[in-house]
């Protein structure tokens, strides 16, 4: 397997998908994706054996990473995303799709991740898609910048603020609050090979000498005046990422890719809480939010973390607890509201796990009120979720 996104085996593709696509905004009115007349279009057809028996599969399948369809017909599913819309249409042995999308990044964005899905699914496919329409285009990818280390420093002494600079950012204001940063072996090196896209429209990375080290992060600050992204990096033993963040020289170069995934919650009260590595994006939202409802933010630190500094939107509260206490004291949180609320977690996979459950199961959000992330496993690397 040479593309990252499926360099393990066992890799659960629609969680990928959900983080590229970020589907979950589908309900939320101001971020919603319109098409205008002269958006672009692209087509797919291939042959699935039985379509109808493999799309009600995975729409079933999506739905339990709360990837629901706006619209569902026998044999027909739509899927709409802020990159644009995605219709499926089984007829017999064949599947189609379609996308339409309000520009070519959001068009790049969802060719890529519809083929990287159905070849997941489907290796043997990997050669056969072929789309109408608007094709993919080759060579990088148009949502992949080449970075530059401007500096870092200590936030704490837990966690390094990177700045990076780089050129056309504005693109990485908007459709997720996350990137897939990727490091070469030697960042000094001017001789760095980035990914391509395929004609497939999925993303091949480089392998073997050239391969790079992909992590997801957050962005935490963004300035396309000035040409630069913030990237907050907790510090922990053994990060291939986190230990480079550590000696990192300016003018060393990265990819950055995206953006996609996360989003900022939809008005109304709101739980929030996660980790160390929630910090940046629950602080991005925190600072993001308007409106006076209010809500309770609970962030989980080791023994030897000490709490940063943090600004309150109105009528918000805020703990900091010990790491094994997070889940219950976000649950005691949420405990007077019942369903109406909204839920946004992201941290470890138990505990987001165990949250995610909560959420839906015992306090039934519905599923655009509802968000649990993991954004790291014990004894994992990133490549491996
Ligand atoms: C959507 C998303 C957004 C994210 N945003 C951020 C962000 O803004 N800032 C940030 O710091 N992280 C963030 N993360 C988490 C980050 O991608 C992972 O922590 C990643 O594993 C770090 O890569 P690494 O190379 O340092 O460690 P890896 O090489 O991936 O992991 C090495 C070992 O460290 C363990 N490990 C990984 N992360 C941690 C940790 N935080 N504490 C303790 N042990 C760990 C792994 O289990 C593994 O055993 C985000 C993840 C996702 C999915």
């Amino acid at each position: 397997m040479d593309r990252v996104t499926f360099r393990a085996k066992r890799l659960d593709i629609a969680a990928i998908l959900r983080l590229i696509l970020q589907t979950t905004l589908i309900f939320n009115s101001g971020t919603r994706c319109r098409i205008r007349r002269g958006a672009m279009q692209s087509e797919l057809s291939v042959s699935l054996g039985n379509a109808g028996h493999w799309l009600e599969e995975h729409v079933r399948h999506l739905a339990t990473h709360d990837l629901h369809p706006v619209a569902r017909h026998s044999g027909r599913a739509v899927f709409e995303t802020s990159y644009g819309k995605i219709r499926l249409a089984a007829d017999a042995d064949r599947l189609s799709v379609r996308i339409d999308s309000p520009d070519e990044d959001g068009l790049t964005v969802l060719q890529g991740s519809v083929s990287e899905y159905l070849i997941a699914h489907d290796p043997g496919l990997a050669k056969g898609i072929a789309w109408s329409g608007t094709a993919p285009a080759p060579g990088r990818p148009k949502n992949l910048r080449e970075m530059k280390v401007v500096r870092t420093r200590e936030i704490c002494d837990w966690l390094l603020r990177m700045t990076l600079s780089g050129e056309d950012l504005a693109p990485f204001t908007e459709r997720g609050l996350h990137v897939r940063l990727m490091l070469p072996r030697d960042p000094s090196s001017t001789e760095i090979v980035w990914p391509t896209i395929e004609p497939s429209g999925a993303v091949r990375f480089p392998t073997g000498e050239d391969e790079l080290t992909v992590r997801v992060y957050t962005i935490r600050g963004i300035c396309p005046e000035r040409g630069t992204v913030e990237i907050d990096i907790v510090r922990h033993a053994g990060g291939l990422f986190s230990d480079w963040a550590e000696t990192a020289q300016p003018g060393d170069r990265i990819g950055m890719i995206g953006p996609g995934g996360g989003y900022f919650p939809a008005d109304g009260w709101l739980a929030i809480g996660g980790d160390d590595t929630a910090v940046p994006a629950i602080m991005r939202i925190l600072e993001a939010r308007s409106g006076t409802e209010g809500g309770h933010a609970v962030i989980g630190l080791r023994e030897h973390q000490e709490p940063v500094a943090v600004s309150l939107p109105e009528n918000f509260t805020f703990d900091w607890v010990p790491l094994d206490e997070l889940p219950a004291a976000l649950k005691a949180a949420t405990a007077a509201r019942g369903a109406d609320q909204t839920g946004w977690f992201a941290g470890e996979a138990e505990q987001a796990k165990e949250i995610r459950d909560h959420f839906k199961t015992v306090l039934g959000l519905a599923p655009e009120r509802r968000y649990s992330a993991v954004y790291w496993r014990r004894d994992e690397t990133a490549e491996s979720h």
